[in-house]
């Protein structure tokens, strides 16, 4: 045992024991579907997820919280729809695979890669965490399905449709509007290209997760009815509960669920509590921060984490306080109401946007099986939220697969 993860363990016991009694007993397993991750992910002394980082999630703050598991998300920003736009975003989701790919191998006596639901129960049963690769944004297959045949290959296990801005998929839930791209449910939103039903169609054949998080309703509606398996929201939330574009409407909550998939409900603060002063203050605070270097716009790898920034946020934080648990809570039990507990999960969207109060980073993931006590779910339930509903999807998933 390491030093660092003796630390780990001692912190551990001293947080349990804070812990109110219902809480001391974790779920067999903690999943959480989408955690982003830098560019610069293991390659910079700060971003060495085996130490201490200022991520929200990092080997020890899984460890310290019982997050058992996370997908980790292969994003790329999206450019233009064309061969150099396509290039770039083939050598970005590089650099990101190659990331994963290093914190693998350097710590693997604490986290191992699960290309199964197996694998991911063997890792945890042997006291391992586990990552599961998901691509978000098609996009960066670079309008070649060979590519999906590839990241399969390298172990990712999930490929998300689209991501904001239509793109050789499928439209998006926030079309590019200010660019003339035409406006979700408009009369122009065109839905799935030919090349998405290519990729719908090849994922449900190797085993793919088809995951439809940031995709219009019109590619839902259509992803609902190509593939062959149950589909996956690896990160939205409820319309009905928060009116925001990301959130699915309860009508496609329950498509998904009788098709048997699962939509994992996200601690996004603007898809739980809607607050436009909040958001212009953080844009404005953003803007400032580009300027202060030199720069155009803000950029989230490059800026994030700055004192000023910090600073800033903070000073955000005292005079419009973020999302809480509570706010959460609220969305889950609408999904579970509209979808059934056996359709809902769990997502933070950590180091991409997500975290609330009361799950501000992966250390405090015990505050949401508190919190989901609290509302009165079973341990039963809370089992299934947490990691049980999405490993029978990826089952059946698998079961379906012909490759
Ligand atoms: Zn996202």
């Amino acid at each position: 045992m390491t030093t660092i993860t003796r630390l780990a363990t001692i912190a551990a016991l001293t947080l349990c024991a804070a812990l109110p009694a219902h809480a001391e007993q974790d779920p067999p397993i903690t999943i959480d579907t989408h955690v982003d991750i830098p560019f610069t992910y293991m390659r910079e002394a700060r971003f060495d997820v085996g130490k201490p980082t200022p991520l929200l999630v990092d080997l020890g703050k899984m460890e310290r919280g019982g997050l058992n598991a996370a997908f980790f998300v292969i994003w790329v920003p999206q450019h233009k729809l064309d061969a150099a736009g396509y290039a770039k975003a083939v050598e970005q989701a590089e650099q990101k695979y190659d990331a994963i790919g290093r914190m693998l191998m350097q710590y693997p006596d604490r986290i191992r890669l699960a290309t199964t639901p197996e694998q991911l129960l063997a890792n945890h049963k042997a006291g391992l965490l586990s990552a599961t690769i998901e691509i978000e944004n098609g996009y960066s297959l670079g309008h070649d399905i060979r590519r999906l045949d590839a990241a399969f290959d390298r172990g990712a296990r999930s490929i998300g449709l689209a991501h904001v801005g239509n793109n050789d998929l499928c439209t998006s839930s926030l079309p590019d509007t200010e660019h003339g791209e035409p406006a979700m449910n408009s009369a122009g939103d065109t839905g799935m290209s030919d090349f998405g039903r290519a990729v719908v169609k090849r994922a449900n054949q190797l085993g793919m997760l088809v995951d439809i998080s940031h995709s219009s309703d019109a590619c839902v509606r259509e992803a609902l009815k190509l593939s062959t398996a149950p589909i996956y929201a690896s990160h939205s939330g409820a319309r009905a509960a928060l009116d925001h574009p990301r959130n699915l409407p309860d009508d496609l909550l329950r498509a998904i669920a009788a098709k048997g998939g699962v939509v994992d409900a996200v601690a996004y603060k603007e898809f739980l509590k809607k607050d436009p002063a909040r958001e212009a203050a953080e844009k404005k605070l953003q803007a400032a921060i580009a300027k202060q270097s030199g720069h155009k716009e803000y950029d989230s790898d490059r800026d994030d984490y700055l004192p000023a920034m910090d600073k800033g946020m903070a000073e955000i934080q005292q005079k419009y306080p973020l999302a809480t648990l509570d706010d959460y809570m609220n969305q889950i039990q609408h999904m579970v109401k509209v979808a059934g507990i056996d359709h809902v999960g769990i997502a933070s969207d950590f180091d991409g946007g997500g975290g609330i109060t009361g799950w501000a980073n992966a250390s405090e993931t015990r505050n949401v099986t508190a919190a989901l006590h609290k509302r009165g779910f079973s341990d039963t339930d809370i089992a299934k939220l947490w990691g049980g509903n999405l490993l029978r999807v990826w089952r059946e998933v698998e079961r379906d697969a012909q490759h």
